[in-house]
């Protein structure tokens, strides 16, 4: 199980990577139906952001649960470590985008919790995304924990 967590938290990590990588590269607000109603909320978080911190637990995780639902089938197939590590993957990709709104919170609005965990690097330090709105914007696109952000930030530079 500790595995299973260990993994399914790093597994996180690198789909909001690759996701977030993927809706930044990709396309724009007028692609058909995902330019709307994915890559907009992508690009305007760019230009302010600061704005998810005003949005509440439905609107800033409600695209990442419905993301997992197809991962969540995936788990039905498995069981024994298979099915710990989708169980843990999705519970870890619920939580990447509340955890980039915490990286985003103005100073004193983050509990002390958060701020510990933070610092630690169990989940996304501000210091570490900030570089992501940082020109030219295309590195550091982890918003779980970051810790794929090197890896990823180097296999984009090749
Ligand atoms: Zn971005
Ligand atoms: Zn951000």
């Amino acid at each position: 199980m500790p595995l299973a967590a260990l993994l399914g938290w790093l597994l996180a990590d690198l789909f909001s990577g690759l996701v977030h990588w993927a809706l930044d590269t990709f396309g724009t607000v007028r692609t058909p139906i995902v330019g709307p109603a994915i890559i907009r909320p992508f690009r305007e978080h760019h230009a302010d952001p600061a704005g998810m911190t005003r949005h509440d637990f439905i609107e800033v995780n409600g695209a990442s649960c419905l993301g997992c639902l197809p991962l969540l089938v995936l788990g039905f197939a498995l069981d024994g470590f298979g099915h710990a590590l989708v169980v843990f993957t999705c519970l870890g990709v619920l939580f990447t985008n509340q955890c980039h709104k915490w990286a985003h919170a103005l100073p004193g609005k983050n509990s002390f919790l958060i701020k510990k965990l933070q610092e630690i690097g169990v989940i996304l330090r501000p210091s570490d995304h900030a570089k992501h709105h940082t020109p030219p914007y295309n590195s550091h696109f982890c918003t779980a924990n970051g810790w794929l952000n090197r890896p990823i930030n180097f296999l984009l530079k090749r």
